[in-house]
């Protein structure tokens, strides 16, 4: 099964990040042009996520040729809980799989070879450690992940 993948327009930015967070491809468009935009998401295959209802008159997506969903609410939780209700998106099993700053793909790393980089709590009380190939940024489970989770499941329910 192929996950859905999308391309977040930068007034609804933080819907990248908590799609990058239930392991989505969730690229952030920070340009101005939206000819741009739109050519980027149907020449990688991305739903189209914005607050611009203009998009929604393009030949391209009347015709069926890119998915857009439009939001006209401000509130980012509310937003979040629409796009889970529309395409029925679940978190995965496998956690941390993107960075949240630059949605790369995460590899686990030695728990030794970041003892330098994470709070020694952390270090103490953790086992399984991921980092980011690009910015190099070390992701853990932990009490901040189960807090999101939670949240996200809140999302679902509303
Ligand atoms: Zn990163």
């Amino acid at each position: 099964m192929e996950l859905p993948r999308f391309i977040v327009d930068q007034n609804v930015g933080k819907l990248a990040r908590w799609l990058r967070l239930l392991g989505y491809d969730a690229v952030f468009f920070t340009g101005e042009d939206d000819t741009r935009m739109v050519k980027q998401a149907l020449a990688e295959n991305r739903i189209l996520l914005t607050r611009d209802t203009a998009i929604q008159r393009r030949r391209v997506v009347t015709s069926g040729s890119l998915k857009v969903m439009t939001f006209e609410t401000e509130d980012a939780e509310v937003q979040m809980g629409q796009l889970l209700a529309q395409f029925q998106l679940v978190g995965l099993s496998h956690p941390f799989p993107r960075c949240l700053e630059d949605n790369s793909l995460l590899r686990p790393i030695d728990k030794l070879a970041i003892e330098k980089r994470v709070p020694r709590y952390t270090f103490e009380s953790q086992e399984e450690f991921m980092e980011c190939p690009m910015c190099g940024r070390v992701y853990w489970r932990g009490t901040h992940w189960q807090a999101l989770k939670r949240r996200l499941a809140g999302f679902r329910n509303q």
